[in-house]
């Protein structure tokens, strides 16, 4: 019930709750490339009975799209998304890590056919915990932490 509280104040919106504590800068970055124009708040470090502290983003008026979603997902899978409409919670629901996303992650590698070419890129998921994705034309291998997301 004590988590609920945090959650009342936006009136139509999605709250992603349950991000592990220290990652609601990264998701709020993947959110901001595709410019909020509305109210974004952002917690960090509160207190979570199911997790000892986490941090927690509220959108409003925003619903997030699939790909956001996958992309939230490589970051802090333990997050929950919340829709809110006229204050109530509609929806809850957690996110699970998708097998590949396309074109949102940036390849470090220069040499890459994708960076060179305006090739959309492909990463799969190498590994789910920790996240690691692998580019599916160069091939190599990243820690979740080490890529870049573009929208
Ligand atoms: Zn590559």
């Amino acid at each position: 019930m004590k988590d609920k509280l945090k959650v009342d104040p936006i009136k139509n919106g999605t709250v992603i709750d349950h991000i592990v504590a220290g990652k609601a800068l990264q998701v709020a970055d993947i959110l901001s490339l595709n410019p909020p124009k509305n109210l974004m708040m952002i917690g960090v470090n509160l207190t979570s009975h199911k997790m000892g502290k986490k941090d927690i983003i509220k959108v409003e008026n925003r619903i997030l799209t699939e790909d956001e979603v996958n992309s939230i997902a490589l970051i802090s899978p333990s997050a929950t998304l919340i829709i809110i409409e006229d204050f109530k919670v509609v929806k809850k629901h957690g996110i699970s890590i998708p097998d590949e996303i396309k074109k949102h992650i940036v390849c470090p590698n220069s040499n890459c056919v994708t960076n060179i070419e305006n090739v959309p890129t492909r990463f799969e998921v190498a590994c789910r915990k920790p996240v690691e994705v692998r580019c599916a034309y160069c091939e190599k291998k990243y820690a979740i932490d080490q890529v870049r997301f573009k929208f």
